[in-house]
Formats: structure tokens, sequence, C-alpha cells
């Protein structure tokens, strides 16, 4: 049993300076949290409950697009209309995620900042090296079980995909996480692991994240996420795609297009490629099925993940069929 120190934060300026501290972390739903103290990877000396701030569980839809607080339940998202009107593909990332009782605990803020699942991190026990928990000490997963682990974005010192399925949604739809002073790019956010897998995001010491910001457009409005995973519910994907879509008034031409991937890559993953490959075309299955192939430009495998590089395309040339209407 290890002992630390537990406060509730009384503003958001006073978790702001109580997280400048390294061995300080802030608590949410506390499903990830109580998750890595578990398994020995998270040992905080303190803990600042920020689940009582007012003001971050706000959900605003507009003309111009929607903010979702850092507090506000990965449920209560899901489950808004405005944001199942005008950004179905975040809705339906958020309800295929997890389970009922964890997406009625955990918060947009605790979501994004969720870690990986492989199973060499999570294990400090069995596995002490680890890039991204100790760096320098390499990756026993490269040599190993490496079923779900990234093809995209990977490096020599980690290849960890990045879990999450609501972060996938929001890169495809240019989202921007807030940090109180300044706002950043969900792309940007997150980082490639590198040298340096350790860092993930770039979150710096002082920072939270106080909501993220979607503008609205056609394709947000027309979205699907489809998400592909051993089992229908309380599973990661093993590959998942978000979808957006714009046609041109003859209802046939692709005007706008997103597309982002998850559970294949470092971090969410967006496909620019297959995007500009089917921007100006006609909405075609032989056309998609063949520009869907380029989501996985320049992946590699390591073996038993190297199912993920023939997946992958399928699910984007489903989930385009599916949003065009040819599904
Ligand atoms: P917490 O556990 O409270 O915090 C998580 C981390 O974020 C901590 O490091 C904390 O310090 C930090 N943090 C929290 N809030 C902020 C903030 N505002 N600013 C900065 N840092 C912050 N997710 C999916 O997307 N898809 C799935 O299929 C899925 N399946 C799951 C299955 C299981 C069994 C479990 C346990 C989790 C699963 N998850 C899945 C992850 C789940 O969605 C996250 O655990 C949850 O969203 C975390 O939110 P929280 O509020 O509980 O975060
Ligand atoms: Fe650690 Fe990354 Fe290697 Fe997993 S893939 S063991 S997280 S360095």
């Amino acid at each position: 049993m290890r002992s630390f120190a537990y406060i509730r934060a009384g503003s958001i300026e006073e978790a702001r300076h109580a997280a400048a501290q390294p061995t300080v972390m802030l608590l949410a739903g506390g499903t990830t949290l109580l998750d890595l103290a578990k398994c020995g990877v998270a040992e905080p000396e303190k803990v600042v409950d920020i689940t009582h701030l007012s003001g971050l569980d706000e959900i605003r839809v507009g003309a111009e697009g929607a903010f979702i607080g850092a507090l506000a339940k990965m449920s209560r998202v899901a489950d808004d209309p405005g944001i199942r009107t005008h950004f179905p593909a975040i809705a339906e990332s958020l309800w295929q995620a997890a389970s009922a009782q964890i997406r009625n605990m955990a918060t947009i803020g605790g979501n994004l900042m969720q870690r990986t699942r492989c199973a060499y991190f999570r294990d400090p026990a069995a596995f002490p090296a680890c890039n991204k928990r100790t760096p320098g000490t390499g990756c026993p997963a490269i040599v190993g079980i490496t079923r779900n682990h990234a093809v995209l974005g990977t490096s020599d010192a980690c290849i960890a995909s990045y879990p999450g399925d609501l972060a996938t949604a929001l890169v495809a739809f240019d989202a921007a996480v807030d940090l109180g002073d300044r706002r950043l790019a969900v792309d940007d956010f997150f980082l490639l692991p590198g040298t340096t897998p350790d860092r993930e995001h770039a979150l710096e010491a002082g920072e939270m994240i106080t909501g993220v910001t979607i503008p609205a457009s056609a394709a947000a409005r027309r979205s699907t996420y489809l998400k592909v995973r051993d089992r229908r519910s309380y599973e990661f994907a093993a590959a998942s795609a978000a979808v957006g879509i714009e046609l041109e008034p003859d209802g046939r031409t692709i005007r706008d297009l997103r597309v982002a991937l998850g559970g294949v890559a470092t971090k969410p993953w967006r496909a620019r490629a297959v995007e500009d490959a089917l921007k100006g075309q006609t909405l075609a299955r032989e056309a998609v099925r063949r520009a869907s192939l380029l989501a996985v430009e320049g992946a590699i495998d390591h073996g038993g993940n190297r199912y993920k590089i023939d997946l992958a395309p399928r699910v984007v040339a489903r989930a385009i069929l599916k949003t065009g209407g040819m599904a």
C-alpha cells in the first residue's frame, strides 16, 4: 500500500499550481488513474481532486461549433442532442468506448489523457524495462507480443498505440484542446514517440485541460465512427475510423472528406492522403477502396500486428461508404 496526500482543488488556478509539481496528479473520474496506480505505473505523492471545480462540465453547441468542458462526463456528451446532431462521429466514439459504468464516471479531459494499453508498460513488476515508463531502459514489446501495438507513427524506442476513441474523432474534425491560456490543435497536442516516448502530449507543467473546441462543418454533421474490436463492447479498437463527408449538390461528388484512424497509430492519426485522393472525386466503391489503402502508407509491422495493415484500410473504406450512404 502506497500512501499519498489528497486535496480538493478550490479553483482552476489552485489545480494548475499544484499540477506544476511532477509528483502531483489530477483526479477527475479516476477510471484511468486508479487503474495505473493499482498496476504501479502511477505513483503520485499527491492527488488533486478537480471534480468539484465549477464551469468545467459545460456542453455548448452553436452555429460556430461546440465547446465541451473537461469535466463533462463521457455519457452526457454522448447523449447530448446537439453533439449527436452536429457531430455524430463524436457521440458514437464515446458510446463505443469502455462500459456504461466507466462512461458515467469518466470525463472528457481524463479520456484524452488516458495512457497506452501496452501490456509491458502496464506491468512494471514483470517488465521493468519500458522507454515510455523509464526512459532509456529499452522496449520489450518490439521483440515481444505485438498484436495490440501500432503500425503507424512508431519509432525504434516505442510502438505503443494510442487507445482512445474520442481523440480519433476529434482529430478528424480539426478540434482543439483548450488549456486555459492557450489552445492547441488535437493533432499538435499529441506527440509522436520519437526518441522520447515518455512525452505523450504537449501539456506543460502547471497546465490542465479545460475543454475541447470543435468547429462546425458539413463534414462533421454527416459523420460516422466505426470501431472494429475483438468483442462488441468493453474493448479497445483493433482499428477504428472517424469519417465525415460533405457532398456537392449533385449528391455524388465529394466536396470535403475527413478521415482519422484509431487503434493503429501511436497518436490519433489523420489520414490526409485518403482525403486528398477522394476530394473532388465521385463517391464510388472502387475509388474508395483504392484510396483507403493510402491510410496505411508508411506502416511498419512487428509480426503480431501485421493484420492491422490489412484491416485499417477496410475499416476506412467501410466507414466512408457507410457515411456516404452506400453501405
Ligand atoms: P482520470 O482517471 O481521473 O484521469 C486520467 C489522467 O488524466 C490522469 O493522469 C489525470 O491526472 C489526468 N487528467 C484528468 N483530467 C485532466 C485535466 N482536465 N487536465 C489534465 N489532466 C487531466 N477509452 C476509450 O476511449 N475507449 C475504450 O474502449 C475504453 N475502454 C476502457 C476499458 C476499461 C476497462 C477502462 C478502465 C478504461 C477504458 N477506456 C477506454 C479509458 C477511459 O475512457 C478512461 O479511463 C477515462 O476516459 C478517463 O477519464 P477519467 O475522468 O476517469 O480520468
Ligand atoms: Fe514501453 Fe512503448 Fe515499448 Fe510498450 S511499446 S514496452 S510502452 S516503450
